[in-house]
């Protein structure tokens, strides 16, 4: 078989995605260009004056064979994923609840022994895995630095990328998986075929592979235009992932949405045969074939996020001509996205403020000279806005502010840009 894509991993550079990423077909359609974007955690320092830096483009395209909706370029990972990755995967509430949750469920489908073999892939600080490790064999595999909290946390962990030599370490070391676990990291590495196969050999013959990635549904249903970027490869859709986990003879068993992320998507699989099929999974891919999966719906999408640009920016305006001030809350990845599409710059938002501690303080948003500055500032300056840029959580923050002390209003840039009055929180 001709090879598919070259790899970026390593290249030092970026690849042109010709062919679908799941599927190798040549079908692919644009939806949506958002312009060049800078690498989400390249971060320069408060203070230093602005100097060369690159910028990829990003278009998202459609598969009309497989239905996997993707980035149309791929950045080498050591370019995106630098060693100091600037990430905690603990840091939110709904995170940490969905974790619990994911292990509850875990134990309604699959027959768990103690001396099973837990592993999760792009594993982080161990937050997923320290609701197993009390009672099941767990095991860490993540390249960013972060893994050595996760060791300290007393969950083992192999500090490196998911790939064919570590696999064989694993199996060696520790032997198969019963579960093994991917969350938000399963859209993210390249060559997902390779992975898949990867997934499969570090499997034990009844064991099942749980995924969460970003959900299609919700990205399209509530413009959340703001989640692409460089990091994430694919938007699955459960078309997309049948698809794609089918045709290295895995049977999705059950699948649901999930709250994280904006909208997130935890698909259980596992050899064709081996467990009964919930029917959640047929009811998910009716609902995907009613409101997402048409191209009429896909070339709406991109109209949407045009007008919503245009919206936000006459809102900003009209704060801006009455001399208010205006500072951004969070600096997530999808801060980026948003302030760069938008053209937001440091003449309309004065600060972007992050809660203390986090490593992005003393640095300026990517592609702009806004500083990110800690969130006390909030509560000291009492600006009249703050733009909600973790607007996907709104619902825990702006009583949180409002708590702390803030006085001013809120602003939501998506999916419908508005305001939202203090008195109303
Ligand atoms: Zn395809």
């Amino acid at each position: 078989m001709e090879k598919a894509n070259k790899l970026a991993f390593e290249s030092g550079s970026s690849i042109v995605v010709e062919r679908c990423q799941t599927c190798d077909s040549k079908g692919l359609k644009p939806i949506l260009f958002l312009g060049y974007l800078p690498p989400v955690n390249q971060m320069h320092k408060i203070g230093d004056p602005p100097k060369e830096q690159p910028s990829y483009p990003a278009q998202i395209l459609y598969c009309t064979i497989c239905h996997l909706v993707q980035l149309g370029l791929i950045i080498d990972p050591k370019i995106i994923f630098p060693p100091e990755y600037p990430y905690t995967s603990s840091t939110t509430k709904i995170l940490r609840e969905n974790f619990a949750e994911l292990y509850k469920e875990c134990g309604t489908i699959i027959n768990l022994g103690p001396d099973d073999l837990v592993v999760d892939i792009g594993s982080n600080d161990g937050n997923l895995l320290s609701n197993f490790k009390e009672k099941h064999r767990v095991l860490g595999i993540t390249p960013e630095e972060i893994g050595k909290i996760a060791i300290e946390r007393g969950i083992p962990t192999i500090i490196d990328y998911f790939k064919s030599d570590v696999v064989q370490k694993v199996i060696s070391k520790y032997g198969k998986a019963k579960i093994i676990t991917a969350t938000n990291v399963f859209a993210h590495i390249e060559n997902i075929n390779e992975i898949v196969e990867l997934i499969l050999k570090l499997l034990t013959e009844d064991g099942v592979f749980v995924s969460e990635s970003h959900y299609l549904l919700p990205l399209i249903e509530t413009l959340q235009y703001d989640t692409i970027y460089h990091e994430h490869l694919r938007y699955y859709s459960l078309h997309s992932l049948k698809y794609l986990l089918e045709s290295h003879g895995l049977e999705i068993i059950h699948a649901k949405q999930i709250p994280t992320h904006g909208g997130s998507i935890r698909v259980y699989a596992a050899r064709r045969g081996k467990y009964h099929v919930k029917n959640t999974v047929d009811v998910l891919l009716d609902k995907e074939k009613e409101k997402i999966l048409d191209k009429q719906k896909l070339s709406e999408f991109k109209d949407k996020v045009v007008i919503s640009k245009l919206e936000l920016y006459a809102l900003l305006m009209d704060i801006k001509k009455q001399d208010k001030r205006i500072y951004g809350i969070g600096a997530p990845s999808r801060a980026s996205t948003l302030i760069n599409y938008t053209g937001i710059d440091d003449g309309i938002l004065d600060y972007v403020l992050e809660i203390k501690g986090s490593h992005k303080i003393g640095k300026y948003i990517p592609g702009t000279l806004i500083p990110v500055e800690e969130e006390s500032l909030l509560f000291k300056n009492q600006p009249e806005y703050a733009l909600l840029l973790s607007w996907h959580i709104a619902d825990e923050l702006m009583p949180k502010l409002k708590q702390k002390g803030f006085m001013g209003d809120f602003i939501f840039p998506l999916p419908i840009p508005k305001i939202v009055k203090s008195s109303l929180v």
